[in-house]
């Protein structure tokens, strides 16, 4: 791992053992503002002053997920809280704690964990202040596998689901849309030696020369405070951008039976990978005509419009995504042979 110029071979997961190294690493973890006992027991005691909490969990691991020859373990826990605050997030809901369960190779140096840790740390003060991690488990294994898992507070609100998107909704995002997969895009092409393996050397060089996308693609920063306002504001469907706007879109039309009409020119405007980049962890919401109309809260920028479920040619209504008016398919082209006889709205 990159960060290791000279590993100490004596300071390893394996030659400090499980309990040593956590020791070492729980101080360097994000309190949360939610704990009404913390780590020390079995469990750690949680407020819910609501009566109700958000949950969500996600993985991370080495070789499908990430490669450590691209992100350092700081990066790695950055993303591994960005992308669980992001859920939470787009739900409507604060994120209040999160848990993390790691297991590493043995041979792994104790910096590098205490680098992950304070990846977490970093990420929830930027992101998300006063959320916190409450407990977790350190574990060995030969592939680094990291699971989070997040809790958040509604606050008295609704959640915002998928489902809620009415016709005339006005559909706006929050974030980039595609740098995350320009920043991926580059690493397979540049971040690689000469056998086209990923390379450290070669990743660091690319990201001092591209930081925006490879910081969206490493260390994302998802809008976590735009959440919540668009909650308050009356988002009547919400999630996050992790599949491409093509693949999300779609989950939200047919949960909500709507078709979801997206500006192209917009689109365009993005780059190349707007509609089919994943990772991005922007949040796409719908918003009423009307609170449109008196400005989009936090970060959120109109990109298209709620319309009816476009009608097939047997008068069956198929929610989809369309461009212009036009059917997309879940890789984001635009399909020329798609024939909406019905094209409300
Ligand atoms: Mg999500």
């Amino acid at each position: 791992m990159r960060d290791a110029s000279t590993p100490d071979p004596r300071d390893t997961l394996d030659a400090v053992g499980e309990l040593a190294a956590l020791a070492r690493i729980i101080p360097r973890l994000p309190e949360s503002a939610a704990t009404l006992l913390g780590p020390g027991d079995d469990a750690a005691v949680l407020a819910a002053a609501d009566g109700r909490y958000v949950v969500t969990t996600d993985m991370m691991i080495h070789g499908p997920d990430f490669r450590t020859a691209w992100s350092t373990m700081h990066d790695l826990g950055w993303k591994a809280a960005a992308t669980n605050l992001s859920d939470v997030a787009a739900m409507g809901a604060r994120p209040t704690a999160l848990v993390v369960a790691l297991a590493a190779p043995g041979s792994t140096p104790v910096p590098e964990l205490e680098a992950f840790a304070d990846g977490m740390r970093d990420a929830c003060a930027a992101l998300a202040p006063g959320c916190g991690v409450v407990g977790g488990d350190l574990s060995v294994s030969s592939v680094l596998t990291i699971a989070v898992t997040a809790f958040g507070d509604l606050e008295g609100r609704a959640p915002v689901t998928r489902s809620g998107a009415g016709e005339g909704d006005v559909i706006a995002v929050s974030g980039p849309l595609g740098l995350a997969a320009e920043g991926l895009a580059l690493l397979f092409e540049r971040g690689v030696d000469a056998t086209g393996a990923p390379d450290a050397t070669a990743a660091a060089r690319l990201r001092a020369e591209h930081p925006e996308p490879l910081s969206a693609q490493l260390a994302p920063r998802p809008p976590i405070a735009d959440g919540t306002l668009a909650a308050r504001a009356g988002a009547t469907a919400m999630l996050d951008l992790s599949d491409g706007l093509a693949l999300d879109a779609r989950r939200v039309a047919r949960a909500s039976g709507v078709g979801l009409d997206l500006d192209g020119a917009l689109l365009a405007a993005a780059g190349p990978h707007a509609l089919t980049g994943g990772e991005d962890h922007s949040l796409m919401a719908t918003f009423p005509a009307a609170v449109a109309e008196q400005g989009l809260p936090g970060g959120f920028v109109a990109i298209g419009r709620v319309v009816a479920a476009p009608v097939d040619a047997e008068g069956r209504a198929v929610p989809a995504v369309l461009v212009d008016g036009r059917a997309v398919d879940e890789r984001g082209g635009w399909d020329p042979f798609a024939e909406w006889s019905g094209q409300a709205g």
